[in-house]
């Protein structure tokens, strides 16, 4: 049996994966959690032959002959072109419908007598849908879905 490691940088997994994905790792027996690990540096010829990892709270680094590592790193919203355009959190995704503060319509000047509609961003008749938006769950279904809903608005929007 082939033994799988997978480290954190901290405590454990619970701020950084869905629930399903952890209870997944922990039932897996030939998978060992290393917490407070970080992956430091990779060195091999024509192909990766070892891993170093640091921990975190002692400084101590170890050298592991490891010849495969798939990375998890999160992710990062592509909008910077987009800021000052449409609101974005403070984590650079697109705030649409209820989550629109009004202090971020008066920012936009949004200039119409009624709120944002689901999935609607700051400027009137702009949606965004899928992972980019403040708020998805980060699925496909849900990406297919708010899509969708969003075409909706769109047919609604041309008939004002
Ligand atoms: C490793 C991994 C595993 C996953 N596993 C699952 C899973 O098992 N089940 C599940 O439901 N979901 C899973 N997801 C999540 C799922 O992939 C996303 O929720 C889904 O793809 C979101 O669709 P989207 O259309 O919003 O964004 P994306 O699929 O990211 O599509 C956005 C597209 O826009 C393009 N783009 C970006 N910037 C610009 C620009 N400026 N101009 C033009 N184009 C641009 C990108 O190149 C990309 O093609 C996983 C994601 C990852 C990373």
């Amino acid at each position: 049996m082939h033994g799988w490691k997978r480290s954190v940088r901290g405590p454990g997994l619970t701020d950084t994966m869905s629930r399903y994905l952890i209870r997944r790792i922990e039932q897996t027996p030939n998978i060992r959690l290393l917490k407070h690990m970080e992956v430091v540096g990779l060195e091999g010829g024509d192909h990766l032959e070892h891993v170093l990892w640091r921990h975190n709270e002692t400084g101590e680094t170890e050298r592991k002959d490891i010849t495969h590592v798939f990375l998890m790193t999160g992710a990062e919203p592509n909008t910077a072109w987009l800021n000052r355009c449409v609101a974005l959190d403070e984590k650079g995704f697109i705030k649409t419908g209820a989550d629109l503060s009004s202090e971020d319509l008066n920012t936009a000047e949004w200039f119409l007598n009624r709120r944002p509609y689901l999935l609607e961003a700051s400027i009137p008749r702009v949606f965004a849908v899928g992972d980019v938006r403040a708020g998805n769950i980060k699925r496909v279904a849900s990406a297919v879905g708010e899509g969708s809903i969003a075409i909706s608005f769109v047919h609604q929007l041309l008939q004002e």
